[in-house]
């Protein structure tokens, strides 16, 4: 398994160096709107899903490249699942930062932070993401669709106390569904745990791409809109932004230059081998793709992709009126 992918342009954080620490897919769980695909291990267990030093070897093979190293604002730590549960997360962190001296982020679902182990862990990070969709069981219970270990009230004391004590940038993200967490009650109930933590900023998104569950659909922008506001005001956070409208990708004058070059000079074979590696982590328009990879126009990403389609490597699907390759 490659557990290195991009640098992909991510509007949060810059040209992002991904690192995925688990198989497809390990998770505490099972989210209606997930975009890797059904979690096939519910689990709590922390363990080393994939050996530390397989991850550790890439990341030094990657990070001896100084034209690649080049190409990169900072390090992403992700999984195809929960990135908290792989016990090597911490020597992970402290390697990357280390080998690559650029910041490094960790996405989370936020539900191990009532864990001493990992706290400590993510306390070596420069960025943490968790994310919290819902305060009330019942939202929580359908959209989230957490391992009978999961207990709502761990997660949000874990979540308040990390806010208190970690000394980096805490981001946190809320996914909104329609008709499941955007409610009256539970968007106070949110307001309210939002209230007692302290954030660099909160993030507000919806089902912006291709979810597991075809009942996960988004709210519209007039919603997000009116709940940033209520955030703002209830919970006295002054950094409310709504990340899920268009694409999350963009380009600042630098970045296409460095992708021409970076993939001029990739055989077709290469390059599909790279777009896969991201298909396989989220689901992408032609229009994403050509914008990453710079492939000609999103006529070309058509054609380059139909064999794949017509093979089954791939599927086509339609989410919203956007056609989406995964
Ligand atoms: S969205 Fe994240 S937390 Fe939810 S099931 Fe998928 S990988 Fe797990």
């Amino acid at each position: 398994m490659n557990h290195i992918f991009g640098p992909v342009n991510s509007r949060r954080l810059g040209r992002s160096l991904g690192i995925d620490l688990l198989p497809a897919k390990v998770c505490n769980f099972d989210c209606i709107y997930c975009e890797v695909g059904p979690t096939t291990t519910l689990t709590c267990e922390r363990g080393e899903y994939v050996a530390t030093g397989e991850i550790l070897a890439e990341i030094d093979a990657f990070c001896a490249d100084p034209n690649r190293l080049a190409q990169v604002d900072v390090v992403t730590v992700t999984a195809s699942g929960e990135p908290t549960l792989h016990s090597g997360l911490g020597r992970i962190i402290s390697h990357l930062r280390e080998k690559s001296g650029k910041p490094v982020a960790v996405l989370t679902n936020g539900t191990n932070l009532d864990r001493p182990d990992v706290t400590e862990e993510l306390s070596r990070a420069d960025i943490v993401i968790p994310s919290l969709d819902a305060a009330l069981s019942p939202a929580f219970r359908k959209l989230n669709r957490p391992a009978p270990c999961v207990d709502l009230g761990e997660v949000v004391s874990g979540l308040v106390r990390f806010s208190r004590s970690y000394g980096g940038e805490l981001w946190l993200e809320v996914l909104v569904v329609e008709g499941i967490n955007d409610g009256e009650e539970d968007v106070r109930a949110l307001v309210e745990v939002i209230r007692k933590m302290k954030l660099s900023r909160v993030q507000l998104n919806t089902v912006a791409r291709p979810p597991l569950e075809k009942f996960a659909r988004p709210v519209n922008r007039e919603r997000l809109e009116k709940i940033r506001d209520r955030i703002m005001a209830g919970a006295g956070v002054a950094h409310v932004e709504i990340i899920a409208h268009g694409i999350s990708s963009f380009e600042r004058d630098g970045d296409v230059e460095a992708r021409k070059i970076k993939f001029r000079y990739l055989k077709q074979e290469e390059l599909l081998g790279e777009i896969l590696q991201m298909l396989q982590r989220r689901p992408c328009t032609v229009v994403d793709i050509d914008r990453i990879f710079k492939v000609g126009g999103p006529e070309k990403v058509e054609q380059l992709l139909e064999p794949l389609v017509q093979s089954g490597t791939i599927e086509r699907r339609l989410h919203g009126d956007t056609t989406y390759y995964q």
